[in-house]
């Protein structure tokens, strides 16, 4: 951690716990900060808040009075899930107050070189993929974000002998000032989040914050395809380095002769990449170049993409049975993600798919039908489904209630050499707590299937 006294004797307030807002109210609390923690959670029932007490901080919870602010607070680190119409924190920026996430004050204290990365889709594939291709290389990789540890508690300890690859969120990247990563990664702009950002431009402009303080030394990996993007890259002080799956690059990353291409020179052929999907060629070529960037070894690149064959719950192959491959994509929980997974396959798919309703149409999924033979649906959005499914003269259509049901009703409507493909197109909170117990729930109904007939 770099020694500085940022921090100390300043009265800051963390605004909503979870596991990031209580790592920075210890690391604040730590480096001499008078910390005073408020959480909407009713003391009785918040242990972490008792928690936070009894090392001596103050915890004020059961709701956000506005009072709070009284008491000369001069920083406020927001949870990233707390809109800014909040009236506490729209009272905070209305006294001038600074309102910023956790990865500010990460990146703030951490000693070691960030790789940032954002887009709408492909962050978690990609932060994955080149934590993994910076292994055994000039400097160790540590990662952190949203996938994995906090990135408060990763700065604390990383030294300038390691490399912090983090993923950020579009609200984590909306609570930043001075955020200056060494190699930014924008993949992709998509319209998500809108209920959050209110418009595409604000969304765009929040992920934006990824470059803003960059200077000629800091790299921007980016999208040259996505227009959005692009525009956010021609107006970034970084060094560029582009990357397209369309078009062959001179400089950049692209894709030539059926093998990527790093300025002009051939890198990697694609039949050695395990990792399906055309998208996550996207994820790799953005991985290559800001893992090549610090430092990664050649070897351990192609070795890399010779393995890994995809993050828990993104189209993660499960298990083959009886011909056909089991696909969990639970992490798809918008049209996108699931059109993406659909496109990936070449076989007649088996598609589960439905979950919580949010009121759009699935029309635009219905061009990525073309391959599916039946459609098991379940969840608030089953009858939508099953009308776009109807209109792209989808085949089936098997309407069930839970995780078994729909995976022994796709095995039923499957033969040898189908993709068995979860990939739900929607939220889970419907029928369950988050998009990983569904997974785990599908990986799980997989196996009893296959238990079932051995028995
Ligand atoms: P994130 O962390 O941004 O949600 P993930 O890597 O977890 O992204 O992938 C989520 C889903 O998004 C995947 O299941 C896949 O279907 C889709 N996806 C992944 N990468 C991309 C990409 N580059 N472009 C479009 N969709 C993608």
């Amino acid at each position: 951690m770099k020694s500085n006294d940022l921090f100390k004797e300043k009265n800051i307030l963390i605004l909503g716990l979870a596991k990031s807002g209580e790592a920075a109210a210890k690391l604040l609390h730590k480096l001499g900060a008078n910390v005073v923690v408020n959480d909407a959670k009713p003391y009785e029932e918040n242990e972490q808040a008792k928690q936070l007490e009894s090392i001596g901080i103050e915890v004020v919870c059961g709701g956000h009075p506005l009072t709070l602010l009284d008491k000369g607070i001069e920083l406020v680190v927001k949870n990233p899930g707390i809109p800014y119409r909040n009236p506490i924190v729209r009272e905070a920026l209305h006294r001038g107050i600074s309102v910023v996430t956790e990865v500010e004050i990460a990146s703030l204290i951490s000693e070691a070189e960030i790789v940032a990365i954002t887009g709408s889709n492909g962050k978690t594939t990609t932060t994955t993929l080149i934590y993994e291709m910076l292994k055994n290389g000039e400097r160790e990789p540590l990662i952190a974000g949203n996938i994995g540890t906090v990135a408060c508690e990763v700065a604390e300890k990383a030294t300038d002998q390691e490399v912090m690859v983090l993923e950020v969120s579009s609200f984590q990247l909306l609570g930043t000032e001075q955020f200056k990563p060494k190699v930014s990664v924008f993949l992709n702009l998509f319209d998500a989040h809108l209920d959050y950002h209110g418009t595409k431009e604000e969304y765009g402009l929040a992920k934006a914050k990824i470059t803003a303080n960059q200077t000629e030394s800091d790299y921007l990996i980016y999208n040259v395809d996505d227009p959005i993007v692009r525009k956010i890259a021609n107006d970034s002080d970084a060094t560029l380095i582009p990357f397209s799956v369309k078009q062959p690059l001179a400089k950049g990353l692209s894709i030539q002769n059926e093998a990527i291409y790093y300025n002009g020179q051939p890198l990697v052929q694609l039949h050695s990449i395990v990792l399906p999907g055309a998208h996550n060629l996207e994820n790799i070529l953005a991985a290559i170049g800001a893992s090549l960037t610090m430092g990664a070894k050649r070897s351990q690149i192609e070795h890399v993409l010779q393995t890994f064959s995809g993050v828990e719950h993104r189209l993660q192959f499960v298990s083959e049975y009886e011909g056909r491959r089991f696909y969990n994509d639970s992490k798809a929980t918008n049209i996108l993600a699931s059109q993406k997974a659909l496109e990936a396959f070449e076989q007649p798919i088996v598609l589960l798919a439905g979950g919580l309703d949010r009121g759009n149409e699935f029309d635009e999924l219905s061009s990525s039908f073309k391959n599916v033979k039946a459609l098991v649906t379940f969840g608030e959005t089953k009858e939508k489904l099953a009308k776009t499914a109807k209109e792209a003269k989808v085949e089936r259509i098997v309407f069930v209630n839970t995780m078994e049901e729909a995976v022994q009703a796709a095995y039923d409507q499957s033969e040898s050499g189908d993709v068995i493909l979860l990939s739900p197109a929607c939220a889970s909170w419907d029928q369950y707590k988050t998009f990983e117990e569904r997974g785990l729930r599908f990986v799980k109904a997989v196996e009893t299937l296959q238990a079932a007939s051995k028995s």
